[in-house]
């Protein structure tokens, strides 16, 4: 979409707005879609934005849907997604979310052994799971979004397996899917290839295998010369690596992914006002009408999101730091060169659709934006901006 269609937006439904543009999600799934061959599917991480339209819409496309909360499969079975293509991961739940999840009939996908003892001794093997292996490879962009290593608190490590294999005996659990998200972000062809090696040494101790799920962790890029996940090469090797392991043990899996970021990180846009230009001492502020209730990978991850300045696109750069207006520090971008930043001038914050909408918070009891869906060159508005009354929503008045 083009920088006019995002400011006839603004103009029409108000700042700051989260807009999707639906056709670079699609065309995310068919890069995927089209490198792994058949035996791979899916399942989008739908922890990354939930709009029940975004749902509906990777659901056309022909995913599934990974969940990591009851109440994000419940979305999933309302935007239509059959029970067999959902797959709910959760960490550190309850065994009752589990079995919540277990009576609408969705593949679950168990994380630590405590779960998985609770969980034979009730229901022994009339209920399949997949189980989450910690696979101890460190991968990731950083620590923070890392999840595979020897510190994190998913998954069962790879070194209980034994235990695992004890638990499934006395308790005649089976295990239809072995799970690994080792984090996010990875660039390196070679981190995925390792840990579906890992998959394949211990496959053999699952008789009941169907599937192997590798999570995600596909990188997008941020800047123009940033790099993301090769998935073609990536696609090609994982072939000649499952192709080989069903030759070799005479069975064949089925493997699925969990894109989240790589879906819709891409085809998100934030839209902002600038309120304020503020010179002080040290550096050149823009304040815009927003903050890290809004969007806070910045301030929580170090994150980078490209900033245009949408009204003065051909004005002379000048070096600016963009901040927000609540009372935190919420700096967007230290020293970030744009065209000149007038008061009132929009900017946007591209690689907006994964994690962004979905982090908000009332901080400051200040609204959530609206949510503007742009698909076959059309602006549809799929959430409304919040009001006044939403701050004051399930609070009790009893003074
Ligand atoms: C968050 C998550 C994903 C998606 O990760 P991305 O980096 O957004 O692709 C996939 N699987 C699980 C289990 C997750 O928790």
């Amino acid at each position: 979409m083009t920088n006019q269609d995002l400011l006839q937006i603004a103009e029409e439904f108000g700042t700051p707005v989260y807009v999707y543009e639906a056709e670079k999600i699609a065309e995310q799934y068919e890069k995927l879609s089209s490198s792994f061959g058949e035996k791979a599917r899916f399942f989008y991480a739908a922890k990354a934005l939930t709009n029940i339209n975004i749902l509906k819409y990777v659901k056309q496309l022909g995913a599934g849907i990974d969940c990591v909360s009851i109440h994000e499969v419940n979305l999933g079975r309302r935007a239509g997604f059959e029970p067999e293509d959902i797959l709910f991961t959760p960490n550190c739940v309850d065994l009752a979310e589990i079995e919540e999840a277990m009576a609408l009939g969705v593949h679950i996908n168990i994380d630590n052994i405590s779960i998985l003892e609770q969980f034979g001794n009730k229901y022994g093997d009339s209920y399949p799971v997949f189980i989450r292996i910690n696979p101890h490879i460190f991968a990731g962009g950083n620590y923070k979004i890392s999840t595979g290593h020897i510190d994190s608190k998913f998954g069962i490590s790879i070194h209980q397996l034994r235990h695992i294999e004890r638990l499934l005996q006395s308790t005649g659990v089976r295990v239809e899917g072995l799970h690994m998200h080792t984090g996010s972000e990875i660039k390196d062809v070679e981190v995925f290839l390792q840990g579906l090696d890992i998959m394949f040494e211990i496959a053999e101790h699952f008789p009941d295998l169907k599937y192997l799920d590798m999570g995600s962790g596909f990188k997008v890029p941020y800047t123009d010369d940033d790099l993301e996940t090769d998935v073609r090469t990536l696609g090609a090797k994982v072939q000649r690596a499952m192709a080989e392991f069903e030759k070799s043990h005479g069975k064949s899996l089925e493997l699925w992914f969990e894109p989240g970021k790589y879906l819709v990180s891409e085809c998100g846009y934030f839209i902002v006002k600038s309120n304020v230009i503020k010179q002080t001492t040290a550096t050149v502020f823009v304040g815009v009408n927003s903050g890290f209730n809004h969007l806070i990978r910045p301030m929580f991850y170090d994150a980078y999101h490209k900033i245009e300045n949408l009204s003065n696109a051909n004005g002379p750069e000048r070096i600016y730091t963009v901040v927000g207006h609540i009372c935190e520090t919420d700096t967007f971008a230290w020293d970030r060169k744009l065209n000149e930043v007038r008061e009132g001038d929009l900017l946007v914050f591209r690689n907006a659709g994964a994690y962004g909408f979905e982090m908000s918070s009332n901080f400051n009891s200040r609204l959530r934006p609206a949510e503007i869906l742009w698909m076959e060159g059309k602006a549809h508005l799929i959430r409304r901006r919040e009001v006044f009354d939403d701050l004051l929503r399930n609070q009790i008045e009893v003074l």
